[in-house]
């Protein structure tokens, strides 16, 4: 049933129409569509899943109806997994799409609070670049710190890392409160008509609003959730449901502490509970100071890496779960959760008790310094919880002692999300979750399945790319290259390292630089870089140990670059042009599964009956694969080849399956010179 108004359908239209007289607009049949079946969904309160592939104009095609339906009265959420592309939404495409109505709703932009500047903390820390940030500032969110505060390199990140937002503060009793950034747009964001935002920030808001007698969270209450990119949604989920207990949290919980103590100390004071009110906090903080120095020795058999335990019962029961568990950092993992769970219990309970008696006597005062601190007892009171679901997980989840050579750290994770997501999103609000890559092998199932999103409507849009002339695919000849997987049981990888870096070297001087390389593991990428040879006229980048540097600037600045890189670069590096004129997928991405969460989701699926390395390892590969293929074609204009370099493709059943998931119609050359002629014929 239709339920869109003729009004807000002409809206959309005419909006379109306006579009279309812009210079550099290119038509884009699936632009509308897009818009008109979103449009739909909103007039209806339905649920929807699209693909909409890269260059079909997906912002403006969210956008319009957004605004059409925000102006008939609609709240609209739209968020995206990065922050980059939330900002992009917001200081390009919607105003854009404001400046094509007549009327505009009200719009908010709102983030995680840690990418907000803190005044307060600034003021403590350089007093006199808060100014600067005062006058020129309009979201106070990092991006804009780093443009517009008058300094550099590390100078600059040690200001950012002082003055960000703690994840916690006094919020209404602070002296910056009425100009506070974050406060500001938490405050714009309860209301607007549209609100811009990220993917944490609607877990985030659904939780509280699950926890909240009126069923709202920050964003207030909404008509209809957009989710772009949401093919990263799941990861978002999965942190944003995590706990873990480790060194830099015990850290933050010592420094909340600190401040409930200062906070209170007056009251105690004049209740001559001064040395009680003490002994209350140095409890806890012995605890987790105690707690701290344990996991931040250097792991030993005390603190042997594997499972706790795992929920639901017969999960914990499994032959895998067993044999991942262990046995020597159990006591030491659990003693750890016990004591400081307890610690957080009882100082929360003992806080609120004193509160009491203290607003009781002291009046006004006491009112105003128990209420400055109910943020943290939520906060302390959280951590505790926490660290009781390490001892009991709850749902389908695990908890797990990992630790690499410096710390250790104990985490609950969550592994089936299709059940939490259907309580906090899915049956609560109406949605439509879009992204260039969502379907595999044809449906929306693997989407379905790990999110449990029960959608009332499925599309496909069609690509705006012609890849049977913009693409060629290039796959060696057999036996030109050796298989991965037997290279490493075999430990003839130098070999193998020495055959892909000749088959890059000649790609790179067929496509004159130009050549982005996918890699799934540094060693190998490493391993491979160090036995390039090519002419100094096409020099290549690699993605140093820590972030991306700036390897993907000077890569997209200076088309006789090419680029070695890892798993960022797979998904979300747009460089359009002639830049890139070749992506190469050095190797087939299977994810072993030795982490704790890995076994345990393996574990869980044999026992609903599925296939894990099908349904999961095998459907992931095939969906990183699309994503780092769509690196190639960003625009009309683009041309290139896919150079996939991983023999298995070739040789074993998956490899069809592989290539049957990307583009259709795209020529496949055994040759790179052949590959690089036709594509410049
Ligand atoms: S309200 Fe909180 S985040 Fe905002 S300026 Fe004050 S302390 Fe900082």
């Amino acid at each position: 049933m239709n339920l869109v108004s003729e009004e807000t359908t002409h809206a959309i239209e005419l909006a379109f129409a306006k579009l279309r007289q812009r210079s550099g607009f290119t038509e884009r049949p699936s632009q509308v569509q897009l818009a008109m079946l979103l449009s739909d969904l909103i007039g209806g309160g339905q649920r929807g899943l699209f693909e909409a592939p890269t260059g079909l104009g997906k912002s403006l095609a969210t956008l319009i109806p957004a605004v059409a339906h925000a102006i008939a009265g609609k709240r609209i959420i739209i968020a995206t997994y990065t922050n980059v592309l939330a900002e992009q939404y917001w200081h390009k495409d919607l105003p854009t799409a404001l400046s094509l109505f007549e009327e505009n709703p009200s719009t908010a932009f709102l983030i995680g609070r840690q990418r907000y500047v803190c005044l307060t903390a600034l003021d403590e820390t350089d007093p006199h670049v808060v100014d600067v940030v005062r006058a020129r500032s309009t979201l106070g969110i990092e991006s804009e710190f780093r443009k517009i505060v008058p300094k550099s390199g590390r100078e600059l990140s040690q200001l950012w890392q002082k003055a960000a937002a703690p994840p916690v503060c006094p919020a209404r009793l602070c002296p910056m409160y009425d100009e506070c950034f974050y406060y500001e747009a938490r405050r714009k964001a309860e209301t607007a008509s549209i609100v811009i935002t990220n993917h944490s920030v609607v877990i985030q808001d659904a939780i509280m609003a699950q926890a909240s007698a009126d069923g709202t969270g920050p964003l207030g209450k909404y008509d209809f959730l957009i989710l772009d990119e949401a093919h990263d949604f799941l990861q978002a989920a999965t942190n944003g449901l995590e706990f873990e207990l480790s060194p830099p949290n015990l850290s933050a919980l010592l420094g909340i502490l600190g401040r409930c103590e200062n906070a209170l100390l007056n009251l105690a004071e004049m209740s001559g509970e001064e040395a009680a009110w003490r002994r209350d906090c140095a409890s806890l903080r012995t605890a987790a100071e105690n707690s701290q120095r344990r996991l931040s020795m250097p792991p030993d058999l005390l603190t042997e890496p594997g499972i706790l335990a795992a929920a639901p019962g017969n999960l914990a029961e499994t032959e895998q779960i067993k044999a991942a568990s262990t046995q020597n950092g159990k006591a030491f993992a659990e003693g750890i959760a016990q004591t400081v769970g307890e610690a957080c219990a009882t100082f929360v309970s003992a806080m609120e008790r004193r509160g009491l008696a203290w607003r009781s006597d002291l009046g006004e005062r006491a009112r105003q310094a128990t209420d400055g601190i109910r943020n943290y007892s939520t906060y302390i009171r959280e951590f505790g919880l926490g660290c009781q679901s390490v001892l009991e997980p709850q749902g389908v989840s695990v908890s797990y002692l990992g630790n690499n050579r410096s710390e250790t750290k104990i985490r609950r994770d969550i592994i089936g999300l299709a059940e939490p997501l259907t309580e906090l999103l899915w049956n609560r609000v109406p949605y439509a979750a879009l992204s260039a890559t969502m379907v595999l092998d044809g449906s929306f199932d693997f989407f379905k399945n790990a999110s449990g999103a029960r959608p009332d409507f499925e599309e496909v849009l069609p690509t705006p790319f012609d890849f049977a002339t913009q693409a060629a695919v290039y796959l060696p000849k057999a036996g030109a290259i050796p298989d991965p997987s037997v290279a490493r049981q075999q430990g003839s990888e130098p070999a193998y390292y020495r055959a892909l870096a000749r088959e890059l070297g000649e790609i790179i001087e067929a496509c004159e630089g130009r050549t982005l390389a996918l890699f799934h593991s540094r060693k190998e990428m490493e391993g491979v870089f160090s036995m390039m040879m090519v002419p100094e006229d096409f020099p290549i980048l690699m993605q140093p140990k820590f972030g991306a540097g700036n390897v993907g600037e000077r890569f997209r600045d200076d088309p006789a670059t090419s680029l070695f890189a890892l798993r960022s670069f797979w998904t979300g590096f747009d460089a359009p042009g002639e830049t890139l004129s070749c992506v190469a997928l050095v190797r087939v991405p299977f994810e072993v599964p030795v982490e704790p969460p890995q076994i345990a989701r393996a574990a869980y699926m044999r026992l609903q009956g599925q296939d894990p390395f099908r349904e999961f390892t095998l459907a992931n590969t095939k969906m990183l694969m699309r994503q780092g293929a769509g690196r190639l074609i960003r625009t009309t204009e683009d041309v290139g080849i896919i150079a996939l370099l991983d023999p298995r493709l070739r040789t074993k059943r998956y490899g069809a399956e592989i290539l049957d998931n990307l583009p259709s119609g795209m020529r496949t050359f055994d040759d790179i010179a052949d590959a690089v002629g036709w594509i410049h014929r």
